[in-house]
């Protein structure tokens, strides 16, 4: 397994502390740089060969909202996390349209960060439960635009077959596996086969997480009018 490189960018010494000591604790296969400023994470960007950037949002130079735009912009390859002491719908959403791949908040544990910064660097969109229910509700408000668009989006990414991305439209749109079931007229086991085929596709662990990505990849930046 090849190292990871991650940039720490957080203005509060303690947590940096906190978090470079979990993380050199628990793998041996992390490197962690550290930044107390948007500036110098963006100095140290384009130095170093960086694969996930973790992000606070208040810095004291620039709002992380905008340094994610910039690292985005500038690195469109590198993963974006932001670790966040609130979850705020605004910033969460301001987040996803910046391009970040994970909002999580501060209280997550420390093994679990890693379990995330694993699934983040193998291309997996994470977001912190407490957060996603604002995806999830941001796109059922609209539930009749997100099926067009869903039912629009090309298969070329997540490789779902038809009858796939039919189930991740409607997992997308809140309905139990029972409902699934009963609207597309199969049975409960075969609706749970194709759930577990698209969790596999996508690299996601959960049915949230699979809408999360749907909607992320193919449907946020669209509708993102409707937010602000
Ligand atoms: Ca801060």
């Amino acid at each position: 397994m090849s190292k990871l490189n991650i940039l720490i960018v957080e203005d509060h010494a303690l947590t940096r502390f906190g978090l470079r000591t979990a993380f050199e604790d628990s793998s041996s296969n992390i490197c962690i740089y550290e930044a107390e400023n948007a500036q110098k994470g963006l100095n140290i960007l384009g130095k170093e060969n960086i694969d996930i950037v973790i992000m606070d949002l208040g810095l004291p130079d620039m709002d992380g909202i905008e340094a994610t735009k910039i690292i985005k912009t500038k690195y469109p390859s590198k993963k974006v996390i932001i670790l966040s002491s609130h979850e705020k719908e605004e910033d969460v959403m301001k987040a996803l349209n910046a391009g970040a791949n994970s909002y999580c908040t501060k209280d997550v544990e420390p093994e679990r960060l890693l379990e995330i910064i694993n699934s983040v660097s193998k291309g997996a969109a994470w977001f912190d439960p407490k957060v996603a229910q604002f995806v999830l509700n941001a796109a059922s408000s609209r539930k009749n635009e997100t099926l067009q668009i869903t039912n629009q989006t090309k298969t070329t990414e997540s490789n779902l077959t038809a009858r796939e991305r039919q189930v991740l439209t409607l997992i997308s749109d809140g309905f139990t596996n029972n409902e699934i079931a009963q609207k597309l007229d199969v049975s409960i086991n075969t609706t749970k086969a194709h759930v577990c085929k698209i969790l596999q596709k996508l690299g996601v662990q959960d049915r949230t997480q699979a809408a999360i990505k749907a909607l992320k990849d193919k449907i946020i930046s669209v509708s993102y009018t409707h937010l602000t």
